[in-house]
């Protein structure tokens, strides 16, 4: 199983660079994506975090109020490693699973494995054949998270220090990708990062 591990900082384009993948057929599992569904109404995982913190966090409709919790754990460090270790082993879990399944049913040259804090944590590794980092400089990043979400400058910046720095993911990434482009321009690369690893994985086959 020839996993790559795709990260990059807030708003590099990580999600925009997995669709260009998946277009050339590439199996993407992305673990913000598996956090989404782990903590659905009527997920075990959400009664967890629920009993841990508290209905505080849930909102009317019994869904969970990401945003509330996101700044209730920014506040208090002590919290946030309550909630990762309640998060992480069940979002690992599902991620192997769901490679596996991808693996057998599939049997493709490789899949993306989309890890937006791979550096940040020491969990994934291991499994992964390769890391690619997709890139941007962070005024682009600011700009481009501002554009999709409600976040401030400030506050972007608050997770972005929250986040290794540009400089230590380039150098610990085994490939990176620049999107400071257009969409149409990233897809280029992916496209060509594509044909080259589906080269080598013939050559090693
Ligand atoms: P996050 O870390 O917040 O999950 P991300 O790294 O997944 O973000 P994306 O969601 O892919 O980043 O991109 C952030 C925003 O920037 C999106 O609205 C996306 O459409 C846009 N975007 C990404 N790449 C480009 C590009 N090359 N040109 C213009 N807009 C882009």
């Amino acid at each position: 199983m020839r996993i790559i591990g795709l990260t990059g900082g807030i708003g590099s384009g990580k999600s925009e660079a997995a669709k260009e993948f998946a277009k050339l057929g590439v199996p993407v599992v992305d673990t913000d994506a598996i956090a989404h569904t782990l903590t659905r109404v009527g997920e075990p995982l959400l009664a967890e975090i629920t009993h841990t913190f508290s209905q505080q966090f849930l909102n009317g409709d019994a869904s969970l109020n990401r945003a509330a919790l996101r700044a209730h754990v920014f506040e208090h460090p002590a919290e946030r490693i309550k909630l990762e270790s309640l998060l992480h082993p069940a979002i690992y879990a599902y991620a192997k699973a769901q490679l596996t399944l991808n693996q057998t049913q599939l049997n493709p040259s490789y899949q993306i494995l989309v890890i937006p804090l791979l550096f940040e944590g020491n969990r994934y590794q291991s499994m992964l054949h390769t890391t690619l980092v997709i890139d941007c400089d962070e005024t682009t990043q600011i700009k481009r998270t501002m554009a999709r979400s409600h976040l401030t400058e400030t506050e972007i910046k608050r997770i972005m220090q929250t986040q290794v720095s540009r400089e230590t993911r380039l150098q610990l990434a085994n490939e990176v990708i620049q999107n400071d482009g257009t969409v149409e321009e990233l897809a280029e690369k992916i496209s060509k990062f594509h044909k080259k690893l589906i080269k080598t994985c013939i050559v090693s086959e």
